[in-house]
């Protein structure tokens, strides 16, 4: 059954046009999908532009991947297409990657609060970043957007060739299904729950346990086992330091060697050339070793199983496109976007930006260029990733140009460029991440790093955000 809510698609079209002082500011019906940091935050942004916006969600709390569940899925591999699947990817302990000054929005600081619970270290466990999106919900008046218990299960053009009006059609929890048309549709529904999982000849075979670290949570299945992870990004450097506080043996496989100044326990091999049906894992330098488990901390794939367009927009070998500046289709835009595609930089920060710039080209405040130049701007960055020699599945990694992406946004947008202070927070959280230094959290100074005493702060009269307009 299909039915509508609230004010009708018709009286929207009238309402569209509005005029706020000397410019024509266009007001649509906006559905965002997900109410996840980036779905916040992008409803806000919206809402400041004057759209009427709906958030969808199909869990009971705003949050998203934050929000902690210590189930794990009835495939634990995330193969199974038929699987119950769980949203977020958070393991028990997991301590966040990036200090606060650069996990929060431009004038909503994730400030230590003092108070029964908080965690005032400077990269605190995920329960205070659940906390802080939970109040940033409130604060903003967001959370009175938000449809919980909505799982949007379809969102497909009404007539085709017309590109302002999408049927977003959900399912609740009680399987009521109902329909609605929005003229713009905003998509966050995440990225990091739908498994990708490291392929070698014998996995299949192979008795052991495997499982992909969406489904990690406690160290404690792995005692006294030898366990072998495979990929040594953030996730699978952090969780291998978890999984060592209680298996015999951790074993690191992948392409690249980190700098480990830890540990005994833990070793480091080339990726798997081959597993073997008795429980043998052969490596690519020729080692092997018998091992209990695999973990594969091998990353996510982009999902979007409720999109209809027709094959205007595909997912192929991990790169969504055609995306203009990773969040227009050009030839649905500006009414389809996407938010928080890109991965390698300031998530918070990206979010932020992003959703700003798509709330002020729905409004009209802000031009998108021709869709016949988009295409050939798409076109033109593909050029540049295969001439570096990135694989495709690399489209959406921003390290390529080092912040140009987000300080290019801030151009759109008219706002100053970004403090250099935050681009070196991240790059030194990243390294601090992928180093293996157990203790870096805790031993790096962010506050006095802040204030320059500490080897690259910006200087504390650079610490307020600039992204006030
Ligand atoms: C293990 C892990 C650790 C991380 N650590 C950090 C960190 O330390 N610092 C940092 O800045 N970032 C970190 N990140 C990145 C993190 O993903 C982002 O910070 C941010 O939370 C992403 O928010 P999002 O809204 O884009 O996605 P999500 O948080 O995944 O939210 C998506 C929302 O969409 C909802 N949804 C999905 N599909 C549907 C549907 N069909 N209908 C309705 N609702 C739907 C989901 O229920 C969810 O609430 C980490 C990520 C992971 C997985």
């Amino acid at each position: 059954m299909h039915k509508k809510k609230g004010l009708s698609t018709h009286h929207w079209y009238i309402a569209r046009f509005i005029m706020t002082g000397a410019m024509a500011q266009r007001r649509v019906k906006a559905a965002v999908i997900g109410a996840g940091m980036s779905g916040l935050v992008a409803a806000r942004e919206l809402r400041r532009e004057g759209h009427h916006v709906v958030v969808f969600e199909k869990g009971n709390e705003v949050g998203g991947t934050w929000v902690y569940d210590p189930r794990i899925e009835s495939d634990p591999s995330g193969l199974d297409p038929a699987r119950e699947v769980i949203h977020s990817s958070m393991y028990k302990s997991l301590r966040v990657n990036l200090p606060r000054p650069i996990m929060g929005f431009s004038d909503y600081p994730f400030d230590a609060k003092p108070g029964v619970g908080d965690d005032p270290r400077p990269f605190p466990g995920h329960e205070a970043v659940l906390r802080f999106l939970q109040g940033f919900a409130a604060d903003s008046g967001v959370v009175e957007l938000v449809r919980f218990g909505h799982e949007v299960v379809r969102i497909e053009r009404a007539v085709e060739g017309r590109n302002d009006e999408w049927v977003v059609e959900w399912r609740t929890r009680d399987g009521e299904a109902s329909a609605e048309v929005f003229e713009a549709v905003v998509v966050c529904n995440g990225k990091f729950t739908e498994p990708r999982l490291a392929e070698f000849p014998g996995r299949t075979t192979w008795r052991g346990e495997q499982i992909h670290s969406h489904n990690y949570r406690v160290p404690k299945p792995y005692k006294d086992k030898i366990v072998v992870i495979i990929g040594n990004g953030p996730s699978g450097i952090d969780i291998a330091k978890d999984v060592l506080l209680a298996a015999k043996e951790v074993h690191l496989a992948s392409r690249e060697t980190t700098t480990f100044k830890i540990h005994g326990g833990l070793f480091q091999h080339s990726p798997i050339d081959h597993a073997e049906e008795d429980g043998k894992i052969v490596f690519q330098d020729g080692s092997s070793i018998y091992v209990d488990a695999i973990i594969h901390c091998s990353g996510y794939k982009y999902h979007f199983p409720f999109l209809k367009t027709n094959e205007i927009v595909n997912v192929d070998d991990n790169c969504v496109a055609p995306l203009y500046q990773h969040v227009f289709p050009p030839a649905l835009a500006p009414w389809l976007s996407f938010i928080a595609i890109p991965y390698r930089t300031i998530t918070f920060l990206l979010s932020e930006l992003q959703s700003r710039w798509v709330a002020k080209i729905l409004s009209g405040k802000i031009q998108l260029p021709s869709k016949e130049d988009m295409t050939s701007s798409v076109q033109e960055y593909y050029q540049r990733i295969e001439a570096v020699g990135w694989p495709k599945r690399h489209t959406h990694r921003l390290q390529l140009e080092k912040f140009d992406y987000e300080n290019w946004l801030v151009g759109e947008l008219g706002l100053p460029p970004l403090e250099k202070w935050r681009q070196n927070m991240y790059f030194t959280s990243f390294d601090l991440l992928t180093t293996f230094d157990e203790n870096g959290r805790d031993t790096w100074d962010v506050e006095k790093w802040m204030k320059g005493e500490e080897g690259g702060g910006g200087g504390s009269d650079n610490i307020n955000y600039t992204l006030e307009c």
